[in-house]
């Protein structure tokens, strides 16, 4: 029987505010959960991919998002995805250094927007829950993740400006919203505060709380909890392993911030 599939894009224009590790994180919160996940790593750093299923990945000779996105190379999407490190993680990998080129090849196409729907069509119906990398850039991949998602997520860190950052990216959404999905559009993003340094909570909190000032007044859900600097977090996830797979308090509780996020988007 096909599943009740909710995609979920995990995107913002900036790098290193935790994209991959949300993404990473949440996939294991949802096989925590005993839910099927497909991981989709629409980024040519291939950052997800090296996580969750080891270096290797970027050398099989095996169709990945490249391929996807290729018109020159009919792909079916099945044919595209591997397994990962841990059961019921599925992923299609990034092309690595074919998948800039390929990228830049899409705004030939005649509908540049909905290749990547198109091809989750064909599996998602296997998952109960699609997530998408984005690549720090709001480029023609990211817009191909929103036309795809049901819901959004926005990682940023609490650094001065960051909700200028955010108004751009809500902007973007309101843009796919009215030019691409008008009888379907993708409800507001939720902003997740993430990498929150303990040592300077001081600063850190002022920031979160501009960011929360921010997305009040432009009626932008914020999630209640903050994602801190963590060691734990950052080695765990960059080693394609799941918070609820090591040991310890912190990660344990980590885990659990992962799946109330994902409890709020898979209803959002
Ligand atoms: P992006 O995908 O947006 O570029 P990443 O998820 O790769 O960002 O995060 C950038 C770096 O910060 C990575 O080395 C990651 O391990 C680290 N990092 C992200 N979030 C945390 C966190 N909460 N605690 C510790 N390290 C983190
Ligand atoms: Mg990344």
């Amino acid at each position: 029987m096909a599943r009740k599939t909710r995609v979920i894009a995990v995107a913002n224009h900036k790098g290193g505010v935790g994209k991959t590790t949300t993404t990473v994180a949440l996939a294991h919160a949802a096989a925590a959960a005993g839910k099927r996940v497909l991981v989709v790593d629409n980024d040519g750093q291939g950052n997800a991919s090296t996580a969750l299923a080891g270096a290797e990945v970027a050398d099989v000779d095996t169709p990945s998002m490249s391929e996807v996105y290729d018109k020159d190379v009919p792909t079916k999407t099945a044919e595209a995805i591997v397994k990962t490190r841990r059961k019921g993680i599925d992923l299609i990998p990034s092309g690595f250094e074919t998948f800039d080129r390929v990228a830049q090849a899409i705004t030939s196409w005649l509908a540049p927007y909905g290749v990547l729907a198109a091809a989750l069509e064909q599996v998602k119906g296997r998952y109960d829950v699609v997530l998408i990398d984005c690549p720090p850039a709001m480029g023609y991949v990211t817009i191909n993740a929103l036309v795809a998602a049901d819901a959004v997520v926005i990682p940023t860190k609490p650094d001065s400006f960051s909700h200028l950052g955010l108004s751009r990216i809500v902007n973007q959404v309101d843009e796919v919203n009215e030019q691409l999905r008008s009888s379907n559009p993708i409800p507001d993003p939720l902003v997740l505060i993430t990498d929150v340094d303990a040592r300077s909570t001081k600063r850190a909190a002022g920031m979160a709380d501009e960011i929360r000032a921010w997305a009040a007044e432009a009626q932008i859900p914020v999630h209640p909890d903050v994602i801190p600097r963590k060691a734990v977090i950052g080695t765990t996830t960059e080693q394609g392993m799941g918070l609820d797979e090591v040991q310890g308090a912190t990660a344990a509780w980590a885990a659990g911030i992962y799946t109330d996020i994902l409890n709020t988007l898979r209803k959002a």
